[in-house]
């Protein structure tokens, strides 16, 4: 596949031709383009220079960087009538970026009218964040009237650093626990916990968050009422003061160019010492505060001009950190010189608890890599749709507990041994006759049952629900994955136990044999949507996980709170039960289909 991306901003556009092995085949930068109309070159211009430029490759998509999404695409987009009038409708919300995209699409369109286009949106890589980072604390029938909620940008290349960040480190991106710093003229950092974005710096629009080139970042509110209640100010001058006069450059008075701030911070210039200090105090209160949301961090992935290039801003940013595990190698910050995409440097030392990588964003070669995945999925999603699928059983889980040896024995007693009661749809898996006792802050929750056989470290599962009852706060895990998740104190007949970790509410997935995972035309680990139908509640769920193994049989696991939703009934017994839904009509759709499904 040959890919053509288009990064299209208000003054600018890049663009790059990629070949099937992510060879770079040409790439091109437009630069201070103006508006239709005025003297100068315009986008237009620019767009035809492409054209012609790589006219001699026989391209198979063309990927378009979208700034604004909104919360609508969690995923690239095929372009179709829809997504453009989505990304019109965002255009209040992005002035600056997703008109000039938009005419990008609509005129590359007409030159490659036959290849698919694909939308790789900013937003997207955050559009899954949880609701507690989504939402401002404002009146929510304001917040939802104006659409003001908490979006994030600078997506693509979040993943990029995270994904490169956890292959230069060889550690399984699904295991770590991540901070990526994206530090260039825009700044921002995200939270990627297992692969995900659950926290990042900018909000409903670009400006919130770190000190930027000319962006101010955070700002109290309350600053700008009393600058409009002085009467000197009016909202076009207030985003200028925001979005143009502030951030490193109002600081500094010099320069939104962070060399020509360090030059003359080092010459004695107390603003420009002041603006690195604010930048760098900015970023470390984000580096703190994220390892705390995320009850850990494993690595730091710096990126941008700035995060690249910049030794000394690194440094200031990581300084007193060792309460967190991070320890930095001064000689290795310094000597590191990120060049080129393959190139990358650990600049933390060997004992350091927390890997600290310096990577080279490339947000084109991630938006060629996206196209070229659902232009593929596209193709393949076809076959799907069209193949006749079997239905895919939904079992809802009540609450239960996984247990250790050790945890039962004290919870049961040194002689007491299991007692499997049922066995559970999955091979081996079956429900125990013993019930423990969950003690939150708030209440307790008695009855909770034991799963067998016992397992090698304790993980109890809630919903939603339960965890309000207790009064706790159970992070979405896959099963597994209980490291940092939440502390809770269970009890049994023969003690009580207080264990620091092991609460979660788990993830909705889908156990699958290799050999369904070959009709359904997915992988293990991928991400689909599975819509049930039939009763008088229709749903979707999306972010459904693929497990796939020899030992699965083909099957869906919900919790009580999404089998409620869904109108799915459970016995009586309250325990685990495998219900066939053979009546309702299930079909996953590849994660590429799912928006275009639900706008039907
Ligand atoms: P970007 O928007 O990612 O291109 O980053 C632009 C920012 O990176 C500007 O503030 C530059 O001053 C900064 N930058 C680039 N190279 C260096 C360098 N060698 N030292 C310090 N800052 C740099």
């Amino acid at each position: 596949m040959t890919v053509l991306v288009i990064n299209c901003g208000s003054s600018s556009l890049k663009y790059a031709v990629f070949d099937d092995k992510e060879k770079l085949l040409v790439s091109g930068k437009h630069e201070r383009l103006v508006m239709d109309g005025e003297e100068g070159k315009s986008h237009v211009d620019a767009l035809q220079q492409v054209v012609e430029h790589c006219r001699e490759f026989k391209l198979s998509c063309v990927g378009h960087r979208v700034v604004h999404g909104g919360a609508t695409f969690t995923q690239p987009q095929l372009i179709d009538n829809d997504v453009l009038q989505a990304i019109e409708a965002y255009i209040p919300a992005a002035p600056m970026h997703n008109p000039y995209s938009l005419a990008a699409i609509r005129e590359l369109q007409t030159h490659w009218p036959s290849v698919p286009h694909i939308a790789v949106f900013d937003t997207s890589f955050h559009a899954r964040m949880p609701r507690r980072a989504t939402t401002y604390a404002i009146d929510q029938d304001v917040a939802r009237k104006y659409g003001i909620r908490r979006y994030g940008f600078h997506g693509i290349s979040h993943q990029y650093a995270a994904g490169i960040a956890a292959e230069f480190l060889q550690r399984p991106l699904d295991e770590l626990r991540l901070i990526t710093m994206h530090l260039g003229n825009g700044a921002s950092a995200a939270a990627v916990e297992f692969g995900c974005s659950t926290e990042t710096s900018m909000g409903n629009t670009p400006l919130e968050g770190l000190v930027m080139g000319s962006r101010s970042g955070d700002v109290d509110a309350g600053v700008l009422l009393n600058l409009l209640r002085s009467g000197e100010y009016s909202a076009e001058s207030l985003d200028q003061l925001l979005n143009k006069q502030s951030g490193l450059a109002g600081l500094s008075g010099i320069s939104n160019d962070l060399r020509e701030i360090e030059t003359a911070a080092t010459a004695g210039n107390d603003r420009a010492r002041l603006a690195i200090n604010v930048f760098a105090h900015r970023a470390r209160k984000y580096i703190g505060a994220y390892a705390a949301a995320m009850g850990g961090v494993d690595a730091i992935a710096f990126t941008g001009g700035i995060g690249e290039n910049s030794a000394s801003m690194r440094a200031r940013i990581l300084q007193r950190l060792e309460f967190l595990g991070v320890m930095i190698d001064e000689d290795r910050n310094h000597d590191a010189q990120i060049k080129s995409d393959d190139e990358y440097a650990v600049i933390s030392t060997p004992r350091s608890r927390v890997d600290v990588v310096v990577v080279k964003t490339n947000e084109e070669l991630m938006i060629a890599r996206e196209s070229t995945r659902i232009a593929g999925a596209q193709d393949r999603g076809d076959v799907i749709a069209s193949a006749a699928k079997p239905p895919i059983p939904i079992a809802v889980s009540a609450r239960h507990c996984h247990l250790t040896e050790a945890t039962f024995k004290q919870l049961f007693g040194n002689d007491a041994t299991p007692t499997p009661v049922k066995d559970l749809s999955q091979p081996g898996q079956y429900a125990c006759a013993e019930k423990i006792t969950l003690l939150g802050p708030k209440n307790r929750i008695e009855g909770v049952r034991l799963l067998g056989p016992l397992r090698s470290v304790d993980q109890i599962e809630i919903s939603r629900s339960d965890e309000f009852r207790l009064g706790v706060d159970a992070p979405v895990r896959n099963s597994g994955q209980v490291k940092d998740s939440a502390p809770i104190t269970i009890e049994g007949p023969a003690g009580k136990l207080h264990l620091s970790e092991g609460l979660i509410c788990a993830r909705r997935h889908i156990h699958m044999h290799p050999d369904d995972a070959a009709v359904y035309g997915v992988n293990d680990r991928d991400e689909v949507s599975v819509k049930v139908s039939g009763g008088e509640r229709d749903l979707i769920f999306g972010d459904v996980l693929i497990r796939v193994k020899d030992s699965y049989k083909l099957e869906m696991h919900i919790d009580t709170d999404e089998g409620n939703a869904a109108e799915i009934g459970r016995d009586s017994s309250g325990t685990v039960n495998a219900q066939d839904v053979d009546e309702l009509d299930e079909d996953v759709y590849r994660v590429a289909r799912e928006n275009a499904e639900l706008e039907k």
